[in-house]
């Protein structure tokens, strides 16, 4: 059995018995700054380190080389530029058609294209996920649109649809998804000009003769509270910003938006950014086949949330009395209720005063809001109709681009997904979004530790794995059974009664204390709790965690909602017949909290994944700046650590860091064999031969000067990346 070696506690390839001059030899080679961009697979740099390994990729990154395999990874470093050769038609076409796309220069493409082959080879199993990870930033939405465009190149249909010509081609479809879903669910925040603010995944379906028949799209976890709040320098979804920019003068007086209006929910309009064409949107959605008249109504629900955005209330006089409304924004409230169709002394109700069901007959109270309540009721207002809007733009363009599974055979899938996230105030959305890093990580370790094992399998080595970080305690902690910080949290919002974050903390404290991943910052006022996630710590604040985990919808919003005239209102808020002016029915319904959803949803796609063979392209961000030419070695190596490569690294580490085909090693070395007796079907490698030992074979390495010149050689030619793991 190997010798469990931590790459990570040094950065000598060499053992104590070899000389120390021949130690330099190696040290200096390996900082042969020259020849470091030369490794194009991260597991052939020797030793494996996190310090070689961001040398490597900053020398690398010095010369345009943007994508570096490792192992069953592709890192890819945000260039912060155009390169358009680098995704040309072009070079799409010499990835697709060349022998061993492997064998070119790392790309997307390579990736892409193995993906596409191991489908027509019927691989086991046949479907294939591509994961694509990273920080916000780092270029998962760009990968995702490069590799879609390849799919809609390679695999493009050969029929037209339905001998139909005004249905556009479903590969047209499928790309003009992408400007639809960006301009309704991206935005301009700090960290990226045009940031998703929801996770994607789309499975591209390919008929048995592997040509793009259709796809589905499925979206994870839209951050709806950016309609109504948007942090300071940042910007509300782009769409907002293309409406008001891009209606023409007839649509401005249809959809009251006058030219130079302000809005609050419309901060940082000055910036002009690409993502602003309303056009590009426009026509997108007339190819996704959504008319013109239907887009209409939807601006102008857009149109009607900018204008409830500027309604703003002040204290009453008389405090039993509802709320008043500030003399400037009364006007708003008409226009609102104009655009959305709704009455407005109906919307003015349901904003300002709410129903209470009490006592054993369950009468029915009005009372007034307070101020505070009725802009919660507002933003409630704004966020429920957005997400319920983007949830139906979903739909349709899932309908747009969907076949009935019996004419499709097999699928790729795509999956963009928001990394790992710590900031210094963390809550519900970064619990979600670090528990899906958490089941992704999970995934990504046993795929690997599989495709480990069935590579040494096939080598006819022996091999257990020791020591490598399983994330299983952390997950536990987060959705286990019976107890853990989700059932907590959803028991919490079972309770009828307003939650208090201290004593919610000590339930935390008391029935997970067990569990090492869980601590808490002592220091803090503020109740919290700190996770060990595999990427690092993270201290989530409890206060208004209950709240965002309830999601919760006050009935008379809904139901003022439901008796819009409006018809694509009508759509997104169906009347049933148990709810029907049933307010009493509405306040009983059961609380689906947005953990149970979101975890549901991550099972189901979970599941796909697990039976699909993974890939892996993990997006680097090398500088917070988005700018180019700038490698901050600090920021790509927590991101690194964050898309869990170090891990890989480290597993890669603990097994035989030097992987040479047999037949290659004997070929090419013949020299050794001569010195060190009958050639052996192992891999050779210093710090591996003392499992020759073990099994009484004479050790590869002696002290025979011939020997050490060949094992210079041997140990240069893998620094080099001329020998590869097959
Ligand atoms: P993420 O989806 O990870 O948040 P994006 O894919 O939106 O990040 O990328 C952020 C920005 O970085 C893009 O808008 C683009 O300007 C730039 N970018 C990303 N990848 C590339 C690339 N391969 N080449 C050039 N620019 C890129
Ligand atoms: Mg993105």
């Amino acid at each position: 059995m190997p010798k469990q070696e931590n790459g990570q506690k040094g950065d000598s390839v060499i053992q104590n018995d070899l000389s120390e001059s021949f130690e330099e030899e190696v040290r200096a080679f390996l900082s042969d700054e020259e020849k470091l961009h030369l490794f194009d697979d991260l597991t052939k740099v020797n030793p494996v380190t996190t310090t070689t390994v961001l040398r490597c990729l900053q020398a690398r990154y010095r010369v345009n080389l943007f994508y570096t395999n490792a192992g069953c990874s592709l890192v890819a470093l945000n260039p912060f530029q155009p390169f358009s050769c680098l995704y040309s038609p072009e070079l799409m076409r010499e990835y697709h058609v060349a022998l061993r796309p492997q064998d070119l220069k790392p790309h997307i493409f390579a990736v892409a294209e193995q993906t596409y082959r191991n489908v027509q080879n019927q691989m086991d199993p046949v479907n294939q996920s591509i994961i694509v990870s990273g920080e916000s930033g780092a270029g998962k939405t760009w990968t995702s649109r490069c590799l879609m465009k390849f799919y809609a190149s390679v695999a493009a249909s050969v029929i037209s649809p339905k001998g139909n010509e005004t249905v556009e081609r479903i590969e047209r479809r499928v790309l003009d998804s992408n400007p639809v879903m960006e301009a309704f669910g991206n935005a301009c925040t700090l960290r990226n000009n045009n940031s998703s603010r929801f996770g994607k995944y789309i499975q591209l379906q390919l008929d048995r003769f592997h040509h793009l028949s259709s796809a589905s799209i499925q979206t994870f976890l839209l951050e709806k509270t950016r309609v109504a709040y948007q942090a300071p320098n940042e910007r509300n979804f782009h769409i907002f910003y293309q409406i008001t920019k891009g209606a023409t003068a007839e649509e401005r007086l249809e959809w009251n938006l006058p030219e130079g209006a302000e809005y609050r929910w419309l901060p940082n309009p000055e910036r002009n950014l690409d993502e602003d064409s309303f056009e590009v949107t426009r026509a997108a959605m007339c190819h996704l086949g959504i008319e013109r008249c239907t887009q209409s109504n939807v601006f102008k629900v857009l149109s009607g949330l900018l204008h409830l955005g500027n309604i703003q209330f002040s204290n009453p006089v008389d405090e039993s009395q509802p709320c008043d409304l500030e003399d400037k924004t009364k006007g708003f409230v008409k226009t609102t209720g104009d655009l959305l169709k709704i009455p407005v002394e109906e919307l003015l109700e349901s904003l300002r005063i709410r129903t209470i069901t009490a006592g054993k007959q369950q009468q029915v109270f009005k009372k007034p809001c307070s101020r505070a309540e009725c802009e919660t009721r507002r933003d409630c207002l704004a966020k429920v109709i957005y997400a319920r809007l983007f949830e139906w733009l979903v739909l349709v363009i899932n309908e747009s681009i969907y076949a009935d599974p019996s004419v499709w055979t097999s699928f790729i899938g795509l999956l963009d997904v928001y990394g790992f996230e710590a900031f210094p105030e963390n809550n519900l959305e970064q619990l979600c979004i670090n528990y899906a890093n958490e089941k992704l990580q999970q995934h990504f370790v046993a795929h690997y530790l599989k495709a480990q094992q069935e590579e040494y399998a096939a080598e006819g080595l022996q091999w257990s794995f020791i020591n490598y970080q399983d994330n299983q305690n952390c997950l536990d902690l987060l959705e286990g059974n019976p107890l853990s910080i989700f059932s907590l949290l959803n028991e919490e919002c079972r309770l009828n009664r307003p939650s208090n974050p201290a004593l919610f903390q000590a339930r935390i404290e008391k029935a997970l204390s067990s569990n090492q991943c869980l601590s808490g910052d002592r220091f803090s006022k503020k109740p919290n709790f700190i996770i060990s996630h595999y990427a690092g710590k993270v201290c989530y604040q409890l206060a208004a965690m209950v709240e965002k985990n309830k999601d919760a919808v006050p009935p008379e919003l809904v139901h003022v909602l439901q008796n819009s005239k409006d018809s694509l209102l009508q759509k997104l808020f169906p009347v049933t017949e148990n709810n029907q002016n049933n307010i009493k029915t509405q306040n009983r319904a059961p609380v689906v909290t947005v953990v149970s959803k979101f975890k549901s949803s991550l099972e189901h796609l979970m599941q796909i994944l697990n039976r699909t063979t993974p890939h892996y392209i993990r997006c680097i961000k090398p500088n917070a700046d988005c700018k180019a030419r700038t490698f901050k070695r600090e920021e790509v190596l927590s991101q690194l650590q964050a898309c869990g490569i170090v891990e890989a690294i480290t597993i890669s580490a603990a097994g035989f860091p030097v992987r040479i085909p047999f037949q290659r090693f004997t070929e090419r070395y013949e020299i050794l064999r001569k010195s060190c007796g009958p050639s052996k079907r192992r891999v050779c490698d210093k710090s591996n031969s003392h499992t020759a030992e073990e099994k009484g074979e004479t050790p590869v390495m002696d002290e025979d000067k011939a020997s050490r010149s060949a094992v210079l050689e041997i140990l240069q030619n893998v620094v080099m990346g001329q020998t590869t793991a097959e």
